[in-house]
């Protein structure tokens, strides 16, 4: 019989501690027991330290629970991380310091060279960073991170056509707004329009694009040397980032050979039968007006990422559309499942 593992969240009253609540809710090894946020919150019951933006109400099992603050101590050993970036840095830190698990969703040490910048099904050989990690920082504890939520849609579309040698990629994004937390976008500037700009959001996509699919080697990740840029754009759409990606490969694969990798991709979480992982984590869509976020974001519980309407590309080799939801494997689901493979390797035995 499997133990059961004790989870807490940090900044469990925010949009995406709320994701995580949700999201947690009867998984099969982890128990959340345990509730953070900031002073503000800290002390009251949780159904009193937020508003619930989900559907539905905050569930029972946390709705009585007290809110603790942030602090390393008496929270469970494994705690998943979904604090404002303008504090997550030091408080992750202490509690890896002080010997937790902080599987993270905010940016904060993403691109720290030897913190995991973790997709399961795409490089879970970096999770061998943590070593370093622990070695030079003296930490019994670690942090592992999940990339930002269109980067991920991006890497799921590119990871089946590494193999290719990808060299140059063009990437245009439609991301909705639930991305951008609550209340998010006014509904003054996101009705009826599109907003060409999410600041930083272009800079993180093409630097952790290139460290996800970057090698392990002797330590560290050596970064794809692919050229990456990506055009943001903040759309009229509640749940579901939209990509559409243009790539060049230095071995020149046919059309057939590309669509292929797409249907062959899988990885050590559907190997493994992770309980969060989706059966096939890349979707081929053949219609040719799909994937669409509101029609296909929440299918496969929300972990799978959609990619369709692959076809020669005049400037680079190919194109084609990739589509995932944001919050869901685009943050908590993505946090949830890296650590079930954390858990499957055997570290988050004490
Ligand atoms: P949010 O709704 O503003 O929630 C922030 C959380 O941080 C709240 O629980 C808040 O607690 C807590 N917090 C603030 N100051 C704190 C402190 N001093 N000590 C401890 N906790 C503190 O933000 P969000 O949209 O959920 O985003 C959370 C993180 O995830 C951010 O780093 C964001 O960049 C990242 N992210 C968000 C999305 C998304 O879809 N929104 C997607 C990917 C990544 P109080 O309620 O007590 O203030």
């Amino acid at each position: 019989m499997q133990t059961r593992i004790e989870v807490g969240i940090l900044g469990a009253t925010g949009m995406v501690g709320q994701h995580f609540i949700e999201f947690l809710q009867g998984h099969p090894w982890f128990d959340l027991t345990w509730l953070g946020a900031s002073d503000r919150s800290a002390g009251k019951k949780y159904k009193d330290a937020m508003t619930w933006h989900l559907t539905g109400g905050a569930p029972d099992s946390v709705a009585g629970r007290t809110v603790q603050e942030c602090k390393p101590g008496n929270a469970p050993h494994l705690v998943f991380s979904a604090m404002d970036a303008g504090v997550a840095t030091e408080i992750e830190r202490a509690f890896a310091e002080a010997g937790h698990v902080v599987v993270s969703n905010s940016k904060n040490h993403r691109m720290e060279s030897d913190v995991p910048l973790l997709v399961p099904e795409i490089n879970p050989d970096h999770l061998k960073l943590v070593a370093e990690q622990q070695r030079a920082r003296g930490w019994k504890g670690q942090i592992v991170t999940n990339p930002n939520c269109s980067t991920i849609v991006l890497t799921m579309g590119l990871a089946p056509l590494k193999q290719f040698g990808i060299t140059r990629v063009v990437a245009t994004t439609m991301q909705a707004i639930s991305g951008a937390g609550y209340p998010g976008v006014p509904s003054m500037d996101i009705m009826g329009n599109v907003v060409p700009y999410i600041g930083g959001e272009e800079e993180k996509m093409q630097q952790e694009t290139q460290k996800i699919l970057g090698d392990y080697r002797d330590g560290r990740v050596e970064p794809l040397a692919a050229k990456v840029s990506a055009h943001c754009n903040r759309v009229a759409v509640v749940n579901g980032h939209t990509v559409t990606v243009s790539v060049e490969f230095s071995s020149k694969p046919t059309l057939a050979d590309v669509r292929a990798a797409f249907d062959s991709f899988t990885g050590l979480p559907q190997q493994r039968g992770l309980p969060s992982a989706p059966p096939r984590p890349v979707i081929y869509m053949e219609e040719a007006n799909r994937p669409q976020p509101r029609k296909d974001a929440e299918r496969e519980n929300g972990m799978a990422a959609f990619v369709g309407r692959l076809r020669a590309c005049p400037v680079l080799d190919y194109k084609f559309v990739a589509m995932g939801h944001n919050t869901v494997r685009g943050a908590a689901g993505a946090a949830v499942l890296n650590a079930e493979l954390m858990k499957s390797e055997g570290m988050l035995d004490r």
